[in-house]
């Protein structure tokens, strides 16, 4: 019998020097396999007296016990190192810089939004707000448009069945803020409104731009110069400006707004169909039954008040001749809007 003690310190040095789980295994069968060096050693027992056997097996086993042990503790270090390794392969360098990154940008409706209130704002303007969900009260009644008041059929509501209705101007902020607030007041209120309209130039929700004014002494002049400051600085250009006489219930006297055209200073062309005129506003002077619905004494105070489509104005401010591609979310559309505009 070779000398055991020898061979299974051999066996543990060959473990303990293993690498790698592939190298690990080889050991374990070359020492503990079928024709192990140790598995050789218990069938070369039978060589032996038969009294040295029992104390001879025993001792085998035993040294095969201790080897598949420091087989055991070295895989489970090997697997251990293995696993360590793979994660710091992988492991994310949170400090670079990163890849593919592409800046979003604001929708062009929203520019156009952020620079109406930025202009009005340094213009004294207030920006209010109110709810897209109104009552008949706020949208019709205090506007001066009674139950049965033809302009009603003009405005395509979408009603609840408890009789509330999607807004169909900003107006009701005007009745809103007077309630609230009271004269004098100076507001801008954009926001979306909502008809029963789909085509070509209309969508069931656009936005639209609401102006009040109250105060004592406030005038149409007043009105007509705020109107023209305002264009000329949307636009950054020197424009012409004209008013038309209208109707609204809301206002007395009422007036269109048209501006030059953008596209080619008032010479004529498809856009403005010939004419050198764009439509861009509806304005006038606060009806005093607005202004008495509203709580405010209309023999102390006057008011104007204008409207204008926020779409209409990012339209020819960027040159954009479909309504419906600001509703899209086509990014070759949105993109070109990324920084080249304010
Ligand atoms: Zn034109």
């Amino acid at each position: 019998m070779t000398d055991l003690t020898a061979l299974t310190g051999q066996a543990l040095a060959e473990v303990a020097a293993c690498e790698a789980l592939a190298a690990l295994e080889e050991a374990r069968v070359r020492w503990l396999g079928k024709k192990g060096a140790l598995t050789e050693q218990l069938k070369s027992l039978g060589a032996l007296p038969a009294h040295e056997r029992p104390a001879a097996g025993a001792r085998i086993n035993e040294a095969k016990a201790k080897l598949q042990a420091a087989i055991e503790a070295r895989r489970t270090a090997l697997e251990r190192m293995q696993l360590e390794h793979e994660l710091a392969e992988r492991r994310i360098d949170v400090t670079l810089p990163g890849r593919g990154e592409e800046a979003g940008g604001l929708h062009p409706l929203t520019r156009a939004r952020q620079r109406i209130e930025t202009l009005f704002r340094r213009a004294g303007f207030e920006v209010a707000s109110g709810p897209e969900i109104e009552d008949d009260f706020h949208n019709f009644e205090a506007l001066n448009i009674p139950p049965d008041h033809p302009a009603r059929a003009l405005h395509d509501t979408f009603y609840f069945p408890d009789g509330r209705l999607l807004r169909t101007h900003t107006s009701p902020v005007q009745i809103r803020s007077l309630l609230t607030h009271g004269a004098p007041i100076a507001l801008i209120a954009p926001g979306r409104v909502y008809r029963r309209d789909s085509d070509m130039t209309h969508a069931p929700m656009f936005h639209q731009l609401e102006g009040l004014v109250v105060d004592e002494n406030v005038s149409f002049a007043h009105m007509k110069a705020a109107l023209h400051g305002f264009l000329q600085a949307f636009f950054e250009r020197d424009l012409a400006m004209r008013l038309r006489p209208s109707y609204f219930p809301f206002t007395e006297p009422s007036a269109e707004v048209d501006m030059s055209c953008v596209f080619c200073n008032g010479k004529g062309c498809r856009t403005c169909k010939q004419t050198g005129w764009l439509e861009i506003s509806g304005c006038g002077m606060v009806h005093p039954n607005v202004l008495e619905a509203s709580g405010v004494d209309p023999e102390r105070y006057t008011g104007y008040a204008f409207g204008a489509g926020i779409d209409r104005l990012a339209m020819l401010r960027y040159g954009v001749n479909d309504l419906r591609l600001f509703f899209e979310n086509d990014l070759r559309f949105l993109r070109q809007f990324q920084a080249a505009f304010a």
